[in-house]
């Protein structure tokens, strides 16, 4: 059998609000044992140069968006030519605040756009972390439902999908940042239909290979459980990321 390497992410989103509290941030980081789990954080824009040259545990800094054309007149975006040159390797995209569930940005990123990014990124030699989910109304009609609405997302990345430079985050939506977190039989479930329709689509080896996240309030009293199931090969985190805790995730997944 195929043997994944466990990756978890740290998602700062839009914090922490002051310079002031990176140190604490990139300590609690820093704690993560990389041996044997890859780890990565999303820090906000402005702080990312602060921080990527901080963290001494191989830790990589993934910027939690990038455009589709590069560098010029492309006010408040970010370039993948601008990624390689600071030596990032991971680039985050996808994610459902992005993608406007929670109603931002103007316009919200269609899954055409995604797509447009994910080659971009990959043509320029990055390695992406590409987020999906499903609404709740969709989880709460079922499995069939959910994957009618990850398929779509999937659809237009598929020739893309290399194992080795591409991550699949599952999100569902209902769990980001609510304290809810899908039960280990749901992550199990979706994980393994993703995997089935990527065996299908794409290839046995592909879906075999292929890491896939999971992520939604994930912390360090779900963790043990959630990185049991089969198909999750460890964590995109929200809030606890910002928390000593993530130390324990990632420990967790190893
Ligand atoms: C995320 O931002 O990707 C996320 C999963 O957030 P949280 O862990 O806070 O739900």
């Amino acid at each position: 059998p195929v043997v994944r390497k466990p990756i978890v992410g740290g998602n700062w989103k839009c914090n922490p609000s002051k310079v002031s509290e990176l140190k604490e941030l990139v300590a609690n980081i820093d704690a993560c044992d990389t041996s044997g789990c890859d780890v990565y954080v999303c820090p906000s824009t402005l702080h990312i140069g602060i921080v990527y040259k901080s963290f001494k545990n191989g830790a990589k800094v993934a910027p939690q968006n990038c455009n589709y054309k590069g560098c010029g007149a492309y006010t408040g975006e970010m370039s993948a030519d601008q990624m390689v040159d600071m030596g990032l390797e991971w680039c985050l995209i996808g994610h459902s605040e992005r993608r406007g569930e929670f109603g931002l940005p103007t316009p919200p990123e269609s899954n055409s756009l995604l797509a447009m990014k994910c080659k971009y990124l990959l043509e320029k030699g990055m390695k992406v972390i590409f987020a999906i989910g499903e609404p709740l109304p969709v989880r709460e009609k079922g499995l069939k439902a959910v994957m009618e609405t990850l398929i779509p997302q999937l659809l237009e990345i598929k020739g893309m999908l290399d194992p080795a430079r591409v991550v699949l985050a599952y999100e569902p939506v209902w769990s980001i940042g609510t304290g809810v977190t899908a039960s280990p039989a749901q992550a199990q479930e979706t994980h393994r239909a993703i995997r089935q329709w990527i065996a299908k689509e794409v290839s046995p080896s592909v879906a075999a290979e292929i890491r896939i996240q999971y992520g939604g309030s994930a912390n360090a009293k779900n963790a043990p459980d959630l990185s049991k199931c089969p198909d999750v090969d460890g964590f995109l985190v929200g809030g606890a990321s910002l928390k000593p805790e993530i130390a324990e995730i990632v420990a967790a997944v190893a």
